[in-house]
């Protein structure tokens, strides 16, 4: 049986949510009470959360990497990252584990590109909207990408971890959402990407005058989608 192995827990909010969307999709296309074979490995966000903040980044990629041996291990022929922010040290899980990883923003951006659109506004935690590892991904699959300005962006992040990470859904936090979206309109932007996994949580299609791209469940598309292709091999 070929196994996708799942790092979650960044936060289990979104992990949840990653869970039923791919299960939905291998029902949906496979019928009856088909659904996908996972393995998930849910990490204490804590800790994590502890490293991001402090920078350390070698820490976080010694852990994910782990996480992803540990996944083999048990069994996993191909990983998924149920985060955005975590895919800073994607490369380096697909190396050390010899393992197939099926990349969030190469899924969102081939889903972008599909639309034919190319120039994007993109809402995610700092690290995300800030570092050269997810923005370079973008631009690299023919992308121009868009953030809000510094004062926005510390706004968005902080949505983010007291709030949307916790469980907790505002408002007024989805009519600020709105209002840096219009903002990134104005200055071009053909569609937003909601680059962060909890997100969706917040912003609906109908809170927004463009398109979106919800990352959340264009992963979880892209881990179904093997899940059905690994069935039929
Ligand atoms: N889930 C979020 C993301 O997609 C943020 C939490 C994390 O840092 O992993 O980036």
């Amino acid at each position: 049986m070929q196994r996708i192995g799942i790092i979650g827990g960044m936060s289990w909010e979104s992990t949840q949510l990653y869970y039923r969307l791919i299960n939905e999709r291998v029902r949906a296309v496979k019928g009856g009470l088909s659904s996908a074979p996972l393995l998930i490995h849910s990490v204490d966000f804590a800790p994590v959360a502890a490293l991001q903040a402090a920078g350390d980044w070698e820490g976080l990629t010694r852990l994910m990497v782990q996480a992803g041996l540990d996944l083999k291990a048990a069994g996993a022929r191909s990983l998924a990252i149920a985060t955005n922010t975590m895919h800073k040290m994607a490369d380096e899980v697909a190396a050390r584990t010899g393992l197939p990883l099926i990349h969030i923003a190469d899924a969102t951006a081939a889903c972008v590109r599909a639309a034919g659109l190319t120039r994007v506004a993109l809402l995610a935690t700092r690290f995300t909207m800030e570092q050269a590892f997810y923005r370079d991904r973008l631009t690299a699959a023919g992308l121009s990408v868009l953030v809000p300005d510094a004062g926005d962006r510390a706004e968005i992040h902080r949505v983010i971890y007291e709030e949307l990470c916790r469980g907790t859904v505002r408002d007024d936090s989805r009519a600020t959402y709105a209002r840096i979206i219009a903002g990134l309109k104005d200055r071009g932007a053909q569609a937003v990407i909601l680059g962060c996994t909890e997100i969706t949580m917040l912003v609906r299609p109908q809170d927004i005058e463009m398109p979106l791209f919800d990352t959340t469940a264009i992963h979880a598309a892209a881990i179904a989608d093997q899940a059905i292709r690994d069935d039929l091999q």
